[in-house]
């Protein structure tokens, strides 16, 4: 998979994107990545790339000039994704779909200030997204947010293969079971007993009905969605 980005602050990236597995699998040439200065594309030696609202109101918004000249700079630019509070909101089966295709090509625009002059997005026929309901002073973080949930999902970037990210909350049709690890005993507070049985079936069952309770009371939306 490959991603243009396109920022005023390239020192962002990669960012977290350089660590974990997420980094390793870059290194692994999983996914590859691209940054785009949009200052470099500039009206001017100040290198300004926004102006003043038309029809007035605070904030400055990005110029379709400036952004038009910096995607068509992009020799493949594949989906072109625009951040937006304004898109729907990214979740697991969007990732799964997005992440699909191993040699996707994504164009990330990050927009900072109010956001991006509106005929960039219907000229490129843009796709919007969010990554959740409040409001970020920048797109940097969501193309973060979307490069790692994406890249993370696909074949060989988890240890332990698919069942790794299979039984992951959101993939299971709710929410993950509790987690315990050595020591068995801590601060006198055990862990459950049936996970020390070694008996398959019991572990199934009760992570089972330990991810439909704690679904039913926290998310019960995610049921209704089944
Ligand atoms: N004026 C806009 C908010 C601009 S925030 C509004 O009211 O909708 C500046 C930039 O941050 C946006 O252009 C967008 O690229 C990014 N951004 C902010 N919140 C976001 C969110 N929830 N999801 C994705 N991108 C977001």
């Amino acid at each position: 998979m490959h991603f243009n980005i396109l920022t005023i602050f390239p020192e962002m990236f990669p960012g977290t994107l350089g660590a974990g597995v997420v980094g390793r699998a870059h290194d692994r040439g999983i996914w590859t990545y691209k940054v785009i200065n949009i200052r470099d594309c500039a009206i001017n030696n100040y290198g300004s790339v926004d102006d003043e609202q038309f029809g007035g109101g605070a904030g400055m918004v990005m110029r379709p000039d400036v952004l038009g000249a910096a995607l068509d700079s992009i020799e493949n630019p594949g989906k072109i994704i625009y951040f937006s509070p304004r898109g729907p909101t990214l979740n697991q089966k969007m990732v799964r779909e997005f992440a699909g295709d191993p040699d996707g090509v994504y164009t990330l625009l990050c927009g900072r200030y109010e956001g991006i002059d509106q005929r960039v997005i219907d000229m490129y026929n843009m796709t919007e997204l969010s990554i959740g309901d409040y409001i970020l002073s920048g797109g940097e973080i969501a193309a973060q947010v979307f490069v790692d949930s994406c890249v993370r999902v696909m074949d060989n970037v988890l240890g332990g293969g698919a069942d790794a990210t299979a039984s992951e909350s959101f993939e299971i049709g709710g929410l993950e079971w509790p987690l315990y690890t050595r020591p068995s005993v801590w601060r006198g507070q055990s862990v459950p007993e049936v996970l020390l049985s070694g008996h398959h079936g019991n572990i199934e069952r009760w992570r089972k009905q330990q991810s439909d309770d704690i679904t039913l009371e926290r998310r019960p939306d995610l049921i209704k969605e089944k």
